[in-house]
């Protein structure tokens, strides 16, 4: 046996360097992204991924030789018998799978980290709720209050002349999650309107065990909303764009405001509760605790 051959074996029969080692041979040298089927390689042996061929001209970024069309089926033979840990193993996942259903599952792994729900511009911040809320907290200075119910001012000079505008972030924290509530000015087709959602801090199975109402009103007139928060993994343009939340017409947040139209003043209040049946299996087991 030479010593490559032991190489291998070696690795083989350790589960971290095996996958170093496959991380190795399925990497594509030029993209350096894991190849998937088909996988090719140059009349030298030399792979690259199919994304990658159709980039390079037909030459072998390695060696500059001749692509072709040749598959390597090896390779892709050894990708089909594999059993491979989820890359957010880190975060806590426990899932192994095969090579090719790994990419599928990881794009929704739960464990995936966040990305930052903070609205007022990109923030490529990533990473697990804990991290976010720190983050919010020292890095945006966002206003983080705990308590279900809530009661937020809204103030704008001149509210004519603003058609787009994202208010500060507020954070909620109550039964051990986190909210985050938006609020927004945009124009809907050609109406100004403002907006205001809450969008849960966790995926959106967990999501779903929450509702939250708002509530906007003055003068004898009142809107409401009731609904589920969205998740963080929608990103706070796609609920704005779904119109999932409370939505009011300029002319009536105008009103609500006091009608003078030189400042917009709403005050919005709020409630986020566990769903019924969840809440009470709740309260069962914190009565046994
Ligand atoms: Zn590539
Ligand atoms: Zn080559
Ligand atoms: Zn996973
Ligand atoms: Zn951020």
């Amino acid at each position: 046996m030479n010593k490559m051959e032991e190489d291998r074996i070696e690795c083989v029969t350790s589960s971290s360097s095996t996958e170093r080692f496959v991380v190795e041979i399925f990497e594509c040298p030029v993209c350096a992204h894991a190849m998937y089927p088909p996988i090719h390689q140059c009349h030298n042996g030399h792979t690259l991924c199919s994304e990658c061929k159709t980039r390079v001209h037909n030459r072998c970024p390695t060696c500059r030789q001749e692509l072709g069309e040749i598959r390597c089926l090896a390779l892709e033979k050894v990708a089909e018998s594999l059993d491979l840990p989820c890359k957010y193993s880190p975060y806590g996942c426990l899932e192994i799978s095969p090579y090719y259903i790994k990419l599928k599952h990881e794009a929704l792994c739960n464990f995936r980290p966040f990305s930052c729900p903070y609205a007022g511009y990109e923030c490529s911040v990533v990473g697990d709720i804990p991290f976010l809320v720190t983050h919010l907290r020292d890095d945006h200075k966002v206003d983080m209050h705990s308590g279900s119910t809530f009661n937020h001012r809204y103030v704008k000079a001149n509210p004519l002349e603003v058609d787009n505008a994202t208010w500060m972030l507020t954070v909620f924290h109550c039964f051990g999650q986190y909210f985050c509530l938006h609020f927004e000015a945009f124009q809907l087709g050609m109406a100004p309107v403002y907006m205001a959602f809450l969008r849960f801090m966790g995926d959106e199975t967990d999501a779903r065990r929450y509702n939250y109402s708002l509530e906007v009103g003055g003068y004898g007139r009142k809107l409401t909303w009731e609904g589920t928060p969205r998740s963080i993994r929608d990103s706070h343009r796609k609920v704005r764009d779904s119109h999932d939340g409370l939505v009011i017409q300029r002319k009536l947040a105008l009103f609500f405001s006091g009608g003078d139209k030189k400042e917009l003043k709403l005050r919005i209040t709020g409630r986020i509760w566990k769903e019924q049946n969840l809440e009470s299996a709740a309260c069962i087991s914190n009565l046994c605790s």
